[in-house]
This record gives C-alpha cells, structure tokens and sequence, in this order.
C-alpha cells in the first residue's frame, strides 16, 4: 500500500474527518488532503506526529519501504514488536525486548515465550524443573514452580574454600527460579536458578545472607 492509502485508512479507522485530523495534528485540512491524493507526503516531524497518533511505526506509514530487523538480536519487526522510546516514539532499530523505554533490556524470557508461544515455554520449565529434581538433593523439596528471576535480585556472592568471592550470573539477564524451605525445618532457605546453559542450587539464610553454593552445573 501507498502512503496516501494508509493514510486514508488510518484516519477512516480512527472516524476522524479531514477537519478533524488536522486540528490534532496543527495543520492544515488541504495538507491531510495532499497527502490522501498523493500530492506530497507528510514531512518527518509530521510523520513523528501521526507514528505516536496511530500508534504505527513511520516505516508502515511510509507502506513498508524497509525490511526492519532488530541492530540487536536480528529479529524482523513488525508494529507489534518495535521498541519504543520513554516518550512513546517508535525506535525502529531495535525489538521491544531488546531496548523498552529508552534503555536496552535482556529480557530474553520474555522474548522466548512470545516467539515460542506459552506451551512451548511451559515445556522448557518442566524440563528445567525435572533436571533440578534429578539432582537429588538433600533436604530439598520437590520443584513445582518456576518464576522469571531478575538477574540483579539473585546474583548473590559465593565464598570459596580459598576465601575468594565470585558471583555466576549478570545482573541485566533474567533467570527461572525459585526459593524452597529446607525439609529438614533449618534457617536456611535452597534458591535455585538456571537458563538455557546451566542449573545452579545453594541455600542461605534470611535475605540472602551468607549463601553456599551446592551444584552449579552446565546443561
Ligand atoms: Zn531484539
């Protein structure tokens, strides 16, 4: 489709007339008619103006010149998945589980559950969650759940026997998880992670405090 018919459609849709259109838009009503019979076509900062209006990317209202792929992850975009600025404007590089509000994300699980759809998702957490029951371990519960963990609230630092201190995960990705109570009625809590790569157990008491790392292990 031609912009002009895009145009047409959108403003149909909306059951705004010409009149209309153009007060919201501060123009005037023979600019919106140019435009509807191809006689010129909005300038950018009008584009911007009908992108955020309509709530479709300045790619679509140009009729789709450009095949839009994420800079980041190389995803095609289409209207739906475009990332958006804080302000609300289309940022036609980049996927919305990519950058979202004027920032990258990682929000990988997100992103797997809509392009894997939800049963497809629901599948890889049981998969997960049978691996961490397989482990077998001592005083913990069986796994029934699994919850999206952000990286920052569950990178907690190991001590290791040498005294050093590593931390396993990155605080911008998103994990599955959960947090389970001791069979054995202790203080201290199991915390399980993991993603696509590995599965990690430890415990620790109240809020996280001093953890011990129990299996980190590679899937
Ligand atoms: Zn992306």
């Amino acid at each position: 489709m031609e912009t002009k018919e895009i145009l047409l459609e959108l403003r149909i849709k909306k059951g705004l007339s010409q009149d209309e259109l153009a007060e919201k838009l501060f123009v005037t009503r023979q600019a919106v008619s140019r435009w509807e019979k191809g006689e010129t076509v909005p300038n950018t900062e009008t584009l911007k103006l009908l992108s955020n209006f309509y709530d479709v990317s300045i790619n679509t209202l140009l009729g789709t010149p450009r095949k839009l792929i994420c800079q980041c992850c190389g995803m095609a975009l289409e209207d739906e998945t475009i990332s958006k600025e804080a302000d609300g404007d289309f940022n036609e590089e980049y996927c919305k589980w990519c950058y979202a509000d004027g920032e990258f994300t990682s929000d990988f699980w997100k992103k797997y559950a809509y392009l894997g759809g939800k049963d497809k998702f629901n599948e890889f957490k049981i998969q997960i969650m049978d691996e961490f029951n397989a482990l077998n371990i001592e005083g913990m519960p069986k796994i029934e759940s699994l919850n999206m963990l952000a990286g920052g609230y569950v990178n907690l630092e190991y001590r290791l026997p040498n005294g050093k201190k590593v931390k396993f995960l990155d605080d911008k990705s998103s994990y599955l998880g959960n947090q389970l109570e001791c069979e054995f009625g202790e203080e201290r809590c199991f915390g399980i992670v993991a993603n696509m790569d590995f599965l990690l157990v430890c415990t620790y008491e109240e809020n996280g405090e001093n953890p011990e790392l129990v299996v980190y292990k590679k899937r």
